[in-house]
């Protein structure tokens, strides 16, 4: 058990050092689709959180914003993406982020995003409906265009915690019900191109509404 712990310890200390420096994270620290940890399935988060895991999401929030302002995401070179999940830096717990841009149609100095720490999550009632990205569903860790229906609930409630550990509910619905369907499936190994099928990319095509 020890034994474990330090390993762990040097494992992220390793990280933390090695690729991020005391800088900020960068599209390269987060995993490719090829790496295996993408498939581990994600453990349940002990509260209260460790100081690694508060310094992960902060990282991860600092990243998700600055990607959705053009100006910093070309600056920094950051891929952009509005959901990441910790299995994406190589950390195999239960939590991730989602930062939702609230008005699509706003300039750089006119955006608002919600964020979304989320821990431990569990989708406790779903509607029957399911929608699908038209444009194609993305991934920070999927590093080209795949075309294809990946189905999702319209609309989900989601229970969680936050940081502190105070849970909480969620309705979701639209493009941020896909993007917390798309994070939770990371915590149990899955990603979105697994849910296209390879024969045929676009079956469903009619049975479900696109956004
Ligand atoms: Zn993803």
């Amino acid at each position: 058990m020890f034994f474990i712990l330090y390993f762990n310890f040097f494992y992220f200390f390793g990280i933390i050092k090695g690729s991020w420096g005391d800088i900020m994270l960068k599209t390269k620290d987060i995993l490719d689709e090829k790496d295996k940890r993408l498939r581990n399935i994600s453990k349940e988060v002990v509260f209260p959180l460790t100081k690694e895991d508060k310094k992960i999401i902060k990282d991860m929030t600092e990243y998700l914003v600055n990607s959705q302002i053009d100006e910093l995401a070309e600056k920094y070179d950051l891929r952009p993406g509005m959901g990441m999940s910790a299995i994406q830096l190589g950390i195999s717990k239960r939590y991730f982020v989602i930062v939702y841009e609230v008005d699509p149609e706003a300039t750089d100095n006119s955006k608002r995003f919600e964020t979304y720490i989320v821990i431990n999550p569990k989708i406790i009632s779903n509607s029957t409906e399911k929608i699908y990205v038209d444009m194609g569903e993305g991934c920070l860790s999927v590093n080209r265009e795949v075309d294809g229906i990946v189905p999702r609930y319209a609309r989900i409630t989601v229970e969680y915690f936050d940081e502190l550990g105070n849970k909480k509910t969620t309705r979701a619905r639209e493009e941020l019900a896909i993007a917390f369907q798309h994070e939770i499936d990371h915590l149990n190994g899955i990603l979105f191109i697994d849910h296209i099928d390879k024969n045929n990319p676009f079956k469903g095509q009619n049975e479900y509404r696109a956004i």
